[in-house]
């Protein structure tokens, strides 16, 4: 299958040849044409898989064909992040169509809200947004909906997750009822199937991903106590000529600590987590982009949603506490069936985590030996090692 398959505008056609993409996804082929027919949608398809396209390729295209001078499609995400990363891939497929859009997130100065502001009186035809800043510009009455068509909630999920269930329901009370609606989510747990029934109408749905990592990821584990992770990750990263490494820790602290040893040793290093301010995190997340600076270490921010091509190695500083986080952050690697690889330092008490992230993947994580001259490591039992403190007596 090809992407003349889906008889799209011309202009649409010639964003799709600027960006190089020449073969629909799985996810593209199996949601272009139910989004074409009109029908609402629940995805479940982690980061990785292309679904962005799957639904701003339909969407640009019915704009292309009726260009509007309303908001016609607003589109909610959980992060600043990921707006703007959706944003960006708008433009690009949009460059030749008569499409104008906005992205919309908290953090930025009064300046950019009244922009914000403009654009929406005006009518961006797509809005990209996180939910409370959306709900700011709502509740001053000046974004008109009525001509609203698509409402796309994507990283369902993850919007769950961060507690914006409400703020979600308050910007729905704001749109036209009748509406085509789509649903994407890495995974389905009991809540999104109910948010589901409440907004989407005879929905189709596609599964593209079971839990599992991408193919192209190899994975593997070393066992190790807390005191030899820092010397483990600076002998990973001695000698790497790969453009791109993330390291994920779960804590700030962790992360501005790791930052603050690397640049010692004059590693080209840089740290994203949630006390920078928004300007910092981007300038950050493009120099990284554009491989000005090789080792990103990030907490789990970024491990949903960002795009960067090409990232060789993953590094998993402890353990995500979510299982499904995991999956995120090992899928930061192997995107669109590219290579790479993931390790993941796992101390005593994180090995009853790791099991049960095995579990959810399906399968077992290789234990690598650690190098020469570190000592060993604890044995690997998450049988016994309960990951909670022995009560004391
Ligand atoms: P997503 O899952 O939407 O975050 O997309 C993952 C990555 O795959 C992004 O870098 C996209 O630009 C890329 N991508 C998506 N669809 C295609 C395609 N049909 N051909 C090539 N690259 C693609």
């Amino acid at each position: 299958m090809t992407f003349n398959d889906f008889h799209f505008e011309k202009d649409l056609m010639e964003g799709l040849d600027s960006m190089g993409f020449s073969k629909p996804t799985p996810i593209q082929e199996q949601a272009i044409p139910v989004i074409m027919n009109n029908r609402d949608i629940i995805a479940c398809a982690q980061t990785g898989t292309g679904k962005t396209a799957a639904y701003l390729l339909p969407i640009i295209n019915k704009l292309s064909k009726k260009p509007s001078d309303f908001v016609n499609t607003l589109i909610i995400a959980p992060t600043r992040e990921l707006a703007i990363q959706i944003d960006e891939a708008l433009q690009g497929f949009a460059y030749f169509a008569p499409v104008s859009c906005i992205a919309i997130y908290g953090g930025n100065d009064g300046f950019s809200f009244e922009q914000e502001k403009k654009a929406l009186t005006q009518g961006a035809n797509i809005i990209v947004a996180t939910p409370g800043r959306l709900i700011s510009h709502l509740n001053m009455g000046y974004v008109k909906m009525q001509h609203l068509e698509h409402l796309i909630l994507d990283e369902a999920d993850r919007m769950l997750d961060m507690g914006f269930s409400l703020d979600i329901n308050k910007i729905i009370g704001f749109l036209p009822k009748q509406r085509q609606t789509l649903l994407f989510s890495a995974t389905m747990p009991p809540k999104i199937r109910t948010l589901a029934k409440h907004i989407l109408v005879s929905p189709e749905q596609i599964n593209i991903s079971l839990s599992k990592p991408a193919e192209g990821v190899l994975q593997g584990a070393y066992v190790v106590y807390n005191s030899q992770k820092q010397e483990l990750l600076k002998g990973l990263l001695k000698g790497k000529d790969l453009a791109s490494i993330i390291v994920f820790s779960s804590t700030k602290d962790n992360v501005k600590q790791l930052e603050r040893e690397l640049l010692k040793l004059k590693f080209n290093v840089s740290a994203i987590h949630s006390d920078l301010e928004q300007e910092k995190r981007n300038e950050v997340l493009r120099d990284f982009k554009n491989r000005k600076i090789q080792t990103l270490v990030a907490t789990d921010i970024l491990s949903r949603g960002i795009d960067v091509d090409s990232i060789g190695l993953v590094v998993n500083y402890d353990v995500p506490g979510d299982a499904e986080d995991y999956i995120h952050r090992v899928g930061r690697t192997a995107r669109a069936e590219s290579t790479g690889i993931a390790l993941t330092f796992i101390n005593p008490e994180d090995q009853r985590k790791f099991k049960k992230i095995e579990e959810l993947i399906g399968s077992e994580v290789k234990k690598l030996p650690l190098p020469e001259g570190m000592g060993p490591g604890p044995e690997y039992n998450p049988e016994k090692n309960e990951g909670k403190p022995r009560k004391r007596y």
